[in-house]
């Protein structure tokens, strides 16, 4: 860093904030607001006598919420007196203007339970010499909160925000190179011969329904359509709309000759539907390696056509395509118990399918104000293509995948976020999770994790929890 800028930060290094104490005490309506956005149907957080029955003897609050309670509110002034606030202002006075969550780590002592008051204060634990990253060229300031209830400490957490310098990045798209295989727009795609024997189905597709033809006179069902009954040959045919729900029956990878229209390496499947016919699709939300023969897929739909191209509507009309990804998995309903858990088990994949309303949604109900989560044209003056996840949320869908996949009396110890690429709406992050310890004399279970979307890896990290000894049953 500068020397003028080192001589004014690096004072502030090891300095605390005053204690600051939350607007509110932890409540139930913030914690349902924040269950409904991150879709986590635990019900220890919002069922009063299931969490009374259960190891937390009645409600608690999400963990992943720790660092949201105290949160300044959109009209706070930044407080002088805090050292973090102090750094970031003079960084941003430097021409480090632009600001993303690097790391978050949240360590829990105890749960929080509603009606508490949390307050908190703030060391600025570091602020590093200029890096040059691929955003640009930036500090990293690294701060610990710690939180009380009284004089009862109940967490901490180890944040670390870039501020960097908009405009001196690696330049972005690497997909967009030359070099980089034919133009992966799916309009680019030849489009499907529509004729009297199947217009039902791209009629369906449209309509984002999967139609299967079934026989009136001998009940198959089969794919592609057919003017006649493949079993039977009647030719009193119907159709069903398909739940979506299949299961992955072969699968493979072509890597040449590459096609426009479609992003390499791309991956089709052979799908098993619940309907007990199979169709070829493109699988998605996944890579090569998560693919397993019998894994359950669920249906998504590639609107590949557009209905006006170059300002005129196409007279062939837009085509839709079925596609399949990884299938979210149900919540599990009796906790795990840590003899049942092995250090090499793999979690199920869990999709997340990333749109505006999950993006803004979980700022606001996180209590991040910051304008470039939730307000597109905000978004786009700061140099972002779109708004873009924040840190918090997920945090709090990362805790929802581990904890569907632990049970609701799964006891969090720590969550270790490392965010990378952006979650852009429109974009799918894939989950995926590994255990890597588990402690059969303590319940200590430590899951490592990954959520991937179409540009790279957007959070890394590791979970620990504590599981029941033996099983419920
Ligand atoms: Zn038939």
């Amino acid at each position: 860093m500068g020397s003028a800028l080192l001589d004014q930060v690096k004072p502030l290094i090891g300095r605390s904030a005053p204690f600051h104490t939350a607007p509110d005490p932890v409540n139930l309506p913030m914690a349902r607001h924040w269950c409904d956005v991150i879709d986590d149907r635990n019900p220890v957080y919002t069922d009063e006598a299931f969490a009374e029955a259960s190891v937390f003897h009645g409600l608690v609050a999400p963990p992943a919420m720790l660092d949201v309670w105290d949160k300044p509110g959109l009209q706070m002034a930044r407080d002088p007196d805090n050292p973090q606030s102090a750094a970031l202002t003079l960084l941003e006075a430097q021409g480090f203007t632009s600001t993303v969550a690097v790391n978050s780590d949240l360590e829990h002592d105890r749960y929080l339970r509603p009606g508490e008051l949390v307050h908190s204060t703030l060391t600025l634990e570091d602020v590093s010499d200029e890096k040059q990253t691929a955003l640009g060229a930036g500090h990293f300031v690294t701060s610990r909160i710690s939180y009380f209830v009284g004089a009862d400490k109940v967490g901490s957490v180890l944040f670390r925000v870039l501020k960097f310098r908009p405009g001196t990045g690696r330049a972005q798209a690497p997909s967009a190179a030359p070099g980089a295989g034919p133009d992966p727009d799916p309009a680019k795609r030849p489009r499907p011969a529509i004729n009297r024997d199947n217009q039902f189905f791209w009629d369906g597709a449209r309509a984002h329904e999967l139609r299967i033809q079934t026989c009136a006179n001998c009940d198959a069902t089969y794919f592609p359509p057919s003017p006649r009954c493949w079993t039977c040959g009647s030719m009193e045919l119907r159709w069903v709309v398909a739940s979506g729900r299949g299961s992955l029956y072969s699968w493979a990878a072509p890597h040449h000759p590459q096609a426009a229209g479609f992003r390499y390496p791309v991956l089709v499947g052979l799908v098993a539907l619940e309907e007990g016919t199979r169709l070829i699709s493109n699988i998605v939300g996944c890579e090569k390696e998560d693919l397993r023969v019998g894994m359950p897929l669920e249906l998504t739909w590639l609107d590949s056509h557009p209905a006006v191209v170059e300002g005129a509507t196409d007279s062939r009309g837009p085509v839709s395509l079925p596609q399949f990804r990884p299938a979210r998995q149900p919540r599990r309903e009796a906790t795990l118990a840590v003899n049942e858990v092995t250090g090499d088990d793999e979690l199920p994949l869990c999709p997340v399918p990333i749109t505006t309303t999950l993006v803004a949604g979980g700022a606001l109900m996180t209590r991040d104000w910051f304008d470039a989560h939730h307000d597109r044209d905000m978004a786009l003056a700061r140099g972002s293509r779109d708004v873009f996840m924040n840190i918090h949320t997920t945090i709090g869908l990362v805790q929802r995948y581990v904890s569907d996949w632990a049970g609701p009396e799964a006891q969090w110890k720590a969550i270790r976020v490392r965010l990378g690429a952006p979650n852009y709406p429109g974009d799918t992050m894939t989950l995926r999770g590994a255990v890597r310890a588990a402690d059969p004399s303590t319940g200590a279970v430590t899951v490592a994790f990954r959520g991937s979307n179409s540009i790279g890896d957007h959070a890394t990290g590791t979970a620990e929890l504590l599981l029941p000894g033996t099983g419920a049953a």
